[in-house]
C-alpha cells in the first residue's frame, strides 16, 4: 500500500536577489515534492517583516514561527505538471526597505495506483433531478477553495481523525469500463460504523451538509488556505460555524452517500491543491524547516 507523503528530506539554499539592500543574510530554503505533497518553506533573515509569497498570481500566506523566521506550507496537486517551480518571495526589513526573492523547487512525478473496474451503465445513470443536485453540490465544494483564509488556526502536529487503515489510497486512478475517472482526492479509511471522528487540528466548521456522493459531509477550515473535509459521516457532533480545537469530536463515521461499505474519506485542500492528507501528519509542528517529500511505502 503506497501511504503517504514523506517530508523534509532535501534542502536547497536559493541566494536572494534583493530588491533593495538588505542588512544581514536572507536565506531562503524550499524542497523538491511530489505531486499531492505538502513543500515547506522557510525564510531566515535578521528583523523580517511582512513575508509573503505568490505562487503563479495566488497568495501562499506566511507565518511567522518562533525564532524569527518565516514560513509556509504550499500545496501540489496530485495532477500538478511534474518540473521546476518558482514562488516569489517578498518582505521588508523593520527600516520599512522591501526586498525580494525566489524559491525554487522541483515538482516531482508521484506514480498512483490504477484499479480497473466494470459496472452496469445503469449505475452511472440519474435523472435531470440528480444531475443538477450533483452539479450545485459540486460547485458549492469549488466555492471553498477559492477563498483563503488569512489567519493561521491550525497549530504544532497534526492527528489522525480516525486509527487509520487505508482502505483506498490517495490518487488512485480509476479506469471505469475502460474511461478514465476523476483520480481519488482523498484516503478511505477502514472504520466501523459509529466510529469516533476527531478534528486533527484547530479550525472551524464550514460545510455541514448531506451531499449525493459523499453524504454527511464537514468541511474544516483550519486557516492559511488549508482545509480538510470528512465524507460519508453517519452523523454530525458539531454545527456549522463552530470553532473546534484538536482532538475534538466532529463526527462519527458512516456509509452515506454512494458507498459500498462504511469507511471515512479524509481529504485535504491547501491554497486550492488536492494534497495527501497523510503530508499534514508529518509537519514538524512550527516553524518547520524546508525539505523535501518521497514516495512513501
Ligand atoms: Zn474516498
Amino acid at each position: 500500500m503506497k501511504s503517504s507523503v514523506a517530508f523534509f528530506c532535501a534542502f536547497l539554499i536559493v541566494p536572494v536577489s534583493l530588491a533593495a539592500e538588505l542588512p544581514g543574510v536572507v536565506r531562503i530554503r524550499a524542497s523538491d515534492i511530489f505531486q499531492g505533497g505538502v513543500a515547506a518553506i522557510r525564510v531566515d533573515g535578521e528583523d523580517l517583516v511582512g513575508v509573503r509569497g505568490l505562487l503563479h498570481d495566488r497568495e501562499i500566506p506566511f507565518f511567522p514561527g518562533h525564532d524569527g523566521s518565516y514560513f509556509a506550507l504550499v500545496g501540489i496537486d496530485l495532477e500538478e505538471q511534474h518540473g521546476p517551480r518558482e514562488i516569489r518571495i517578498q518582505g521588508q526589513d523593520n527600516a520599512g526597505k522591501s526586498w525580494e526573492g525566489r524559491a525554487t523547487f522541483n515538482v516531482k512525478k508521484r506514480s498512483f495506483p490504477q484499479e480497473k473496474i466494470s459496472v452496469s451503465t445503469e449505475f452511472d445513470r440519474f435523472d435531470e433531478a440528480t444531475r443538477k443536485r450533483i452539479e450545485q453540490e459540486q460547485e458549492q465544494m469549488v466555492h471553498l477553495w477559492t477563498v483563503t483564509s488569512q489567519k493561521r488556526l491550525w497549530e504544532e502536529r497534526f492527528l489522525p481523525p480516525v486509527a487509520a487503515v487505508i482502505t483506498s489510497p490517495f490518487g488512485l486512478r480509476r479506469i471505469v469500463n475502460g474511461l478514465p475517472r476523476a483520480p481519488h482526492g482523498g484516503v478511505d479509511l477502514k472504520a466501523p460504523l459509529g466510529t469516533q471522528v476527531v478534528a486533527p487540528n484547530h479550525g472551524r466548521v464550514i460545510l455541514r451538509d448531506d451531499f449525493f456522493f459523499s453524504g454527511k459531509s464537514l468541511v474544516l477550515d483550519h486557516g492559511g488556505g488549508l482545509y480538510t473535509m470528512y465524507f460519508h459521516l453517519q452523523d454530525f457532533a458539531v454545527e456549522k460555524g463552530i470553532q473546534v480545537r484538536k482532538g475534538d469530536l466532529i463526527g462519527w463515521t458512516g456509509m452515506t452517500g454512494r458507498v459500498t461499505g462504511p469507511h471515512l474519506h479524509w481529504g485535504a485542500r491547501l491554497n486550492g491543491a488536492r494534497v495527501d492528507p497523510f503530508g499534514l501528519l508529518e509537519i514538524p509542528g512550527e516553524s518547520p524547516v524546508a525539505g523535501g517529500g518521497k514516495e512513501g511505502q
